[in-house]
């Protein structure tokens, strides 16, 4: 049996008003039954969009997720969302650590390991991004980079069943560039090792995620590196043609 079925994920960021559904119900449509046979899709809508999509995609097998959540299950955070209340709307997994919440929001390994063991707590999947900056790659410190923000934002006793790691390297975000599939295959080499040497065999289990840049015309390749176990797709996976066709890299 295959040990980490792929996933292609995709992240809408703060793209869809309430006629984005038509979008997804296109991914419904699409997503076959060869896809259904070899790969897990998963959409993260916004989260005004949260209690409508886990409705639609009730039967279709498609998973919804969120884009961020607070640590606490509840309380005094104006503005902010439990993994608790996005496991209530239906829900199944939550991304965690994303550059651009690093970025803008301040959002140290601290604070996303804090985040991604309350979307264990509520029983969800917590994808965790971690990623360099072009900066730290052109001074040679990717992989020291991401060991790090490894090893700061994954909770112990992580397990494949709770969390998937998605590489994103933020220069390759949005940009249009992508790394090189050797660059990719040495960063989630690094990144099974450090997960195996840290968790044993479950660490096999951990899915490692590529994102940045993801298209239908790249997917192919960067699919098929060693440990690449499927992509975090943003701009991309906006349109429900290109998104399927980055999965059916896969059949
Ligand atoms: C992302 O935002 O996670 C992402 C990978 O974006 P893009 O595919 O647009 O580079």
């Amino acid at each position: 049996m295959q040990m980490r079925r792929p996933l292609v994920a995709g992240n809408w960021k703060m793209n869809g008003l309430k006629n984005a559904v038509a979008e997804f119900a296109r991914i419904m449509e699409g997503y076959d039954r060869a896809l259904k046979a070899r790969v897990d899709l998963l959409i993260c809508p916004p989260a005004t969009l949260l209690t409508t999509l886990p409705v639609v995609a009730l039967g279709s097998r498609i998973a919804i997720g969120a884009q961020d959540c607070h640590a606490r299950a509840h309380g005094a955070h104006t503005g902010d969302i439990s993994a608790e209340m996005i496991a209530d709307t239906g829900a199944t997994a939550i991304i965690v650590g994303h550059s651009e919440r690093r970025a803008d929001h301040h959002e140290t390994d601290a604070i996303v390991r804090a985040k991604a063991e309350a979307v264990r707590r509520a029983g969800l999947l917590a994808i965790i991004c971690i990623g360099e900056t072009g900066t730290e790659r052109q001074a040679g410190r990717a992989l020291d980079v991401v060991r790090f923000q490894l090893a700061g934002s994954v909770p112990d006793n992580a397990t494949g069943a709770d969390f998937v790691i998605a590489y994103e390297p933020v220069w390759a975000i949005g940009s249009g560039l992508t790394p090189t599939p050797a660059d990719i295959a040495e960063v989630h080499a690094a990144i099974r090792y450090a997960l195996v040497e840290r968790f044993g065999e479950e660490g096999e289990k951990i899915r490692l995620l590529y994102g940045g840049s993801v298209k239908p015309e790249n997917a192919r390749e960067i699919l098929g590196v060693a440990d690449v176990d499927g992509a975090l797709v943003g701009g991309a996976s906006l349109q429900a043609d290109a998104f399927l066709e980055i999965a059916r890299s896969y059949i």
